[in-house]
């Protein structure tokens, strides 16, 4: 398929690039780098040759996010997205902008994505997890002093990723002994959708029923697991114990889309297809930590119906993330 956009397709500025070492054996490091800080090269060669018309751009994890110093993290934040403008300026016909927010501090994540939006002209943002701020831990984005920035992403009418990361070592004896369940494998997945299901039983959805959620990896397991989520012990009346309104499966069909990052399985795909329907999922690959190739060779032949495929690889990020594109390549 021709004219295809990806939306969770990472780079790195020369500070950030060590935050992605470790996720490959050392013997590849040096090929994930260059993928890494290569933007206009490789890049843009495997997105010709694999029928990739437009990547929407984002920094690589866990970066802004793990950095414990409120001002360090909105300086790497900054720059970042100053950089990444650049390189969007160069070939606005094929890459676009998703900013990352120095989240340890609300107000200032509120800011800079006023700022990205606004002036540098992205088109959402793309958040690494939860934030280290201070002697605290891992704040997570349901806690209450987030609910004017998330007024602030549902005012500005813009799309929130939540890319996954690992969880803090101390946080997650579960994986002690197991290194080969963190990251991708494993972690990431059960760190984002427990974090997912943290947003949908907040009542963030209630109070700003605009927002719009991004998962990749198709859901994060989500799919495969919201009936049971909201239909545990259905023999019990009582009522579920989260300040939200609705069954969680309302919000997550109402207020998530889903990317097929890093996750290329007809299996999986189909079943997210039959808990929100087509219109949520949207093509990406995950790129430079999974292959352009893999993704597109998966998705151009997956049976699906063309309508289908045309709206997953295409035209939902075109209306999601208002690009102005015509709906076939
Ligand atoms: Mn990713």
């Amino acid at each position: 398929m021709k004219g295809k956009i990806g939306l969770e397709e990472h780079f790195a500025i020369e500070e950030t690039l060590l935050d992605s070492a470790g996720f490959v054996p050392d013997s590849y490091w040096e090929e994930l780098s260059h993928r890494l800080i290569d933007i206009h090269d490789t890049r843009l060669r495997l997105m010709d040759q694999h029928g990739m018309e437009m990547m929407l751009l984002s920094l690589n994890a866990p970066t802004v996010q793990a950095i414990a110093d409120t001002r360090q993290a909105e300086a790497v934040a900054t720059r970042a997205n100053d950089y990444l403008a650049e390189q969007v300026a160069k070939r606005p016909d094929r890459f676009q902008g998703l900013a990352a927010l120095p989240m340890q501090d609300p107000d200032l994540a509120a800011r800079e994505l006023q700022r990205c939006v606004k002036e540098l002209g992205f088109r959402g943002v793309l958040v690494n997890g939860f934030s280290q701020a201070g002697d605290i831990d891992a704040v997570y984005y349901d806690l209450k002093q987030y609910w004017p920035f998330w007024a602030e992403v549902e005012k500005l009418d813009v799309p929130f990723y939540l890319h996954p990361r690992n969880p803090l070592p101390h946080m997650a004896p579960i994986y002690d002994g197991h290194p080969w369940l963190l990251g991708p494998t494993w972690a990431f997945a059960q760190e984002t959708a427990v974090h997912a299901l943290r947003l949908m039983a907040s009542g963030l959805f209630d109070q700003y029923p605009r927002l719009a959620v991004i998962l990749g990896h198709l859901g994060e397991g989500l799919p495969y697991n919201m009936w049971r989520i909201d239909n545990r012990n259905a023999w019990v009346k009582a009522p579920p114990r989260y300040p939200a309104k609705k069954k969680l499966c309302e919000y997550f069909q109402a207020n998530f889309y889903l990317t097929t990052s890093g996750n290329f399985r007809t299996q999986t795909l189909i079943d997210a297809m039959l808990e929100v329907g087509a219109d949520r999922i949207l093509f990406s690959t995950d790129w430079p930590f999974e292959n352009v190739d893999h993704a597109a060779d998966w998705f151009d032949g997956t049976s699906i119906s063309e309508a289908d495929r045309l709206k997953i690889g295409r035209t939902n990020a075109v209306a999601l993330f208002k690009l102005g594109l015509p709906a076939s390549a």
